[in-house]
């Protein structure tokens, strides 16, 4: 068997020389001055051992050294022994064993003393290591909860000894644990899962029959006996996880499977609770799904279609439909939306619901909005070659588009290559990417019109923006799902915010698009209320470009009035805002949405009253005075 090797570094060379002669016996040595060099020495050779003379090597430079090779995975198991004379102070070792150092060995004692205390530290490291591996064999190191095979094995010895009993398995994570990890660096993410591990283990050992473990990355597995307190338990456990960070908003997402059959393997039943977890979820404020065999077809054909994405870009299976937008004012036509289909060989006609989300989750969908963005300049270049004016065509942009200012080089660079003015390609950006990075996707809107692009809020209504919101973002035109007011119960109490809306945007001289628009009633509301411009099945459903091509070039070619929205058809509105101004008493209109109050529109005896009151009461008078003018 060939000698195990020690590193012999640091102290003088007669030292390392004396070291090295009491070692050769047993070991093989080499030997080297302290230095940056001792670290890639240790990760190029396996050595057993590594003996450290402190001597003339100083503190900090031993403390970097012992916190390298701590935090090396390659070498951290490889044991170091300091080695010490009668001039070395106390606290340089007692500080190097708290750093990592194993042991410490005199250098003035004989070489047998030498030799043993070298070989019961490698004995004793060799203990430790293969605890070490034991307890990795069976745990997750970061959390300390069992790991997937440890966990595995228990759900499946519990299922063989406990026939007569339901068990539930309810595998858990963070939707956005990435994004966690990412603003809050690794550290901060480690520490989320240990909490979360400490609430898990907390919450099972309620059972006489557990077993719970961290499966992967943020991924936890718990199996309990079922009962049907488990959903109470679960939406107890949202409020709970929200209550770990001011700074961001975890959102936990639960798959459930009963298990039903007790020959099933753990892998399989830990697949159809990640089946329920991975279905999308139909209501937003339900953050479990129990697992169902429908669950499972769905996540086959989204596998299916995943599977065949690039091919279908490649071979141009997406098609452009459009859907006219309509003007209430004007009674014609005014533009249109561009909306993507996928003409799928096997499967027909795919909605983009479906499809979008697919793209949007592995990153393909910049290829998809790009391709759709082409073929809309290729449209309107066509229209223009032959001498038409071309209606304003509009494009949706993907949250995932905005990721960069990039992406407003890409659009001018495509409207250049067709020779397509910028004003006829008008972009939707949807409401949520306005708040989820707010301060980017406004400098892109920004830098988007500045380059003579028009930029639509798509879907407003949708989130959870306030109007008072628009005040700090320049677009050019607001778009109103009628579908997130309409459909309510309280079908008065859509129409009240509709309107409602309708008049702040107005006081914003902002235009608005309302789309959705299925009704009559509908419209007559929205024409009430001085909404403009509408889009919706009423007037048109989106459809391939032949059919909607003529009417949508006669309307463009009637005149350009379409480029300029009208924002003053209802005089009413303008007659308010002068009665608000020549108000004597203090009058403001304000946003409340749910949480705080904005001041969309205040007159200046308003401003007044505030000052005072704010001078005079400082702590409460604002929360009083909203509480008033919320009533
Ligand atoms: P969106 O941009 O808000 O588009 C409006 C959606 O409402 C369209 O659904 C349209 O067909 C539908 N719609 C219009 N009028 C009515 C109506 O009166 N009643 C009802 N019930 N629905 C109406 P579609 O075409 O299924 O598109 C859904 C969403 O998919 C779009 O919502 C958009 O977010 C996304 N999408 C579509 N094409 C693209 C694309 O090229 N790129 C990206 N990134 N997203 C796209
Ligand atoms: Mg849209
Ligand atoms: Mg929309």
């Amino acid at each position: 068997m060939r000698p195990e090797k020690l590193l012999i570094v640091g102290g003088t060379r007669e030292t390392r020389a004396y070291l090295a002669n009491a070692l050769k016996t047993d070991y093989e040595t080499a030997e080297a001055e302290f230095g940056e060099q001792v670290i890639e020495m240790m990760r190029a050779k396996a050595y057993s051992a590594v003996l450290l003379s402190l001597a003339g090597v100083s503190h900090e430079d031993i403390q970097s050294f012992l916190r390298r090779r701590q935090q090396d995975q390659k070498i951290s198991g490889v044991p170091v022994v300091i080695g010490v004379n009668k001039n070395i102070d106390g606290s340089d070792i007692t500080e190097a064993l708290d750093a990592g150092a194993w042991d410490y060995i005199s250098e003035e004692a004989s070489p047998e003393a030498i030799r043993m205390r070298i070989r019961l530290a490698l004995q004793h490291c060799d203990s430790a290591s293969s605890q070490k591996l034991s307890f990795l064999a069976q745990y997750d190191p970061v959390t300390r909860l069992y790991n997937k095979s440890s966990l595995f094995e228990t759900v499946e010895k519990l299922l063989e000894d406990n026939p007569g009993r339901k068990f539930a398995y309810v595998r858990f994570d963070i939707e956005n644990f990435h994004a966690v990890n990412s603003m809050m660096g690794l550290e901060s993410g480690d520490q989320l899962l240990c909490k979360m591990a400490k609430a898990i283990e907390n919450y099972a050992r309620q059972y006489d029959l557990c077993a719970y473990g961290r499966i992967e990355y943020d991924i936890f597995g718990i199996f309990i006996p079922f009962t049907p307190q488990l959903k109470k338990d679960i939406e107890a456990s949202r409020k709970q996880l929200a209550s770990y960070s001011m700074e961001y908003t975890l959102i936990p997402r639960f798959g459930i499977y009963i298990v039903e059959d007790p020959s099933l393997s753990a892998e399989k039943i830990n697949t159809y609770a990640c089946i329920a977890a991975e279905s999308p979820q139909k209501n937003g404020a339900k953050c479990y799904s129990f697992y169902s065999e429908v669950m499972e077809q769905q996540l086959r054909r989204q596998q299916m279609l995943q599977n065949d994405m690039s091919k279908a870009l490649k071979e141009k299976q997406f098609k452009v439909y459009l859907q006219p937008k309509y003007s209430l004012y004007h009674e014609r036509f005014v533009g249109a939306e561009a909306l993507v289909r996928w003409q799928h060989p096997e499967e027909g006609l795919i909605p983009p619901g479906e499809f979008i989300p697919l793209f949007e989750k592995n990153g393909m969908i910049s290829e998809l909005d790009y391709y759709v963005w082409e073929t809309v300049c290729q449209l309107l270049h066509q229209w223009i070659e032959s001498g038409n004016t071309p209606p304003q065509i509009s494009v949706n942009v993907s949250r995932m588009d905005l990721a960069s200012l990039q992406i407003v080089d890409k659009i001018s660079a495509l409207v250049r290559k067709y020779q397509v003015p910028p004003k006829y390609l008008n972009l939707e950006i949807t409401e949520s990417a306005y708040s989820s990075n707010p301060e980017l996707v406004k400098a892109i809107t920004a830098a988007l019109r500045l380059n003579g692009f028009r930029v639509l809020m798509d879907d407003f209504g949708s989130g959870y923006s306030s109007l008072s919101m628009l005040k700090d973002i320049n677009i050019d035109e607001l778009k109103l799902d009628m579908r997130f007011f309409t459909g309510t119960d309280d079908g008065k109490r859509g129409e009240d915010i509709i309107v409602a809306m309708m008049h702040m945007a107005k006081w914003l001289h902002l235009p608005v698009i309302a789309e959705g628009v299925e009704k009559e009633s509908q419209v007559e509301l929205l024409r009430r209320a001085g909404c403009e411009y509408v889009q919706g099945f009423y007037f048109g459903k989106p459809e391939p470009v032949e059919k909607y091509e003529r009417i949508l070039l006669e309307s463009a070619s009637h005149d350009e009035e379409n480029m300029n929205p009208v924002t003053d058809i209802l005089d009413l509105m303008q007659l308010q805002n002068d009665m608000f101004e020549r108000v004597l008493n203090g009058m403001a209109l304000c946003d409340f949405d749910g949480e705080s109050l904005n001041i969309v529109h205040a007159n200046a005896s308003f401003g007044k009253l505030l000052g005072r009151l704010w001078d005079h009461e400082p702590a409460n008078a604002q929360e009083h005075y909203t509480e008033q003018i919320v009533r």
